[in-house]
């Protein structure tokens, strides 16, 4: 498999604190990777380095060929504003974006995908609802039709998965594997290890610096587990007592997480 994105040598800081810190490795084209870490460990920031979202540091990011129009990126839930006075259909159609005319227009055909794409994750019949009417895992299947129309040859998500049913965790899991059956390369944000261990070949695992970044079976080990928990807790004392006290502890990661 050809290489399709490059890191090298990777920081990405937020008023100085570096939040990623001298990463460096390839996303294989077609490639299933995971990305794996304790909280805080710059997974979010990682993720929207690659994006483009975020200026570099230090080191840089090699996308070959690929334009922006190429990588379609899910943010994290808590990052999108469901207020937004918009519905289904509108939401996904966004996702044709790079498709509409110069005066924004879309075509019939467009329209035609996204209803398709509704159809696909489940939401035919669910056009004219207002997204803030929805349940969690349905605008989640609504941002993954979404996904659908925009076709990009990168995907990349921020814990999909996270807060969101059982059913639709499996319906929106088995869209994930099709796209990379489809070829297209998948980068995942993930804290059910159990669901990275059974789907994902690849994980690269992160503190900030980077813990391992392979075969997922070798990068998941228990010594790498360790060692990632141990590092995040190193910065937790460097914080001092930010935390109250009845915070639980940031992430125990040699915990197995329970399953959705
Ligand atoms: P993760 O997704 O692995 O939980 P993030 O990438 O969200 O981690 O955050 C990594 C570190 O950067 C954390 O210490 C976080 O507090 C900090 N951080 C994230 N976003 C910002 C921001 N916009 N401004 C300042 N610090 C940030
Ligand atoms: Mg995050």
């Amino acid at each position: 498999m050809s290489e399709l994105i490059r890191l090298k040598n990777l920081t990405v800081t937020y008023e100085r604190h570096p939040a990623v810190h001298h990463i460096s490795g390839g996303f294989a084209e077609g490639s299933l990777t995971a990305i794996a870490g304790p909280n805080g460990a710059g997974k979010s920031t990682l993720l929207k380095a690659i994006v483009g979202e975020l200026p570099l540091a230090e080191g840089s990011i090699d996308r070959g060929a690929l334009a922006r129009s190429d990588f379609g990126y899910l943010p994290q839930a808590a990052d999108i504003n469901r207020r937004f006075p918009i519905s289904v259909a509108d939401t996904v159609m966004l996702g044709a974006w790079k498709n509409a005319g110069a005066f924004g227009q879309f075509s019939r055909k467009d329209g035609e995908r996204a209803r398709e794409a509704l159809d696909i994750v489940g939401l035919s019949g669910f056009e004219r609802r207002h997204i803030g009417a929805l349940s969690a895992g349905q605008f989640q299947r609504v941002l993954f039709a979404r996904l659908l129309l925009q076709d990009a040859r990168v995907i990349l998500l921020d814990e999909p998965f996270t807060a969101i049913d059982q059913r639709t965790t499996a319906d929106l899991l088995k869209l994930v594997l099709r796209w990379n059956r489809e070829g297209r390369t998948v980068i995942a944000v993930l804290h059910d290890f159990e669901q990275v261990r059974a789907h994902f070949p690849e994980t690269l695992l992160i503190a900030r610096e980077l813990v391992g970044w392979g075969k997922t079976q070798d990068v998941m080990s228990p010594a790498n587990l360790i060692k990632a928990r141990a590092m995040a807790e190193r910065w937790d004392d460097d914080a001092g007592d930010c935390l109250p006290e009845d915070e639980p502890a940031p992430h125990d990661l040699t915990k197995r997480e329970p399953a959705e």
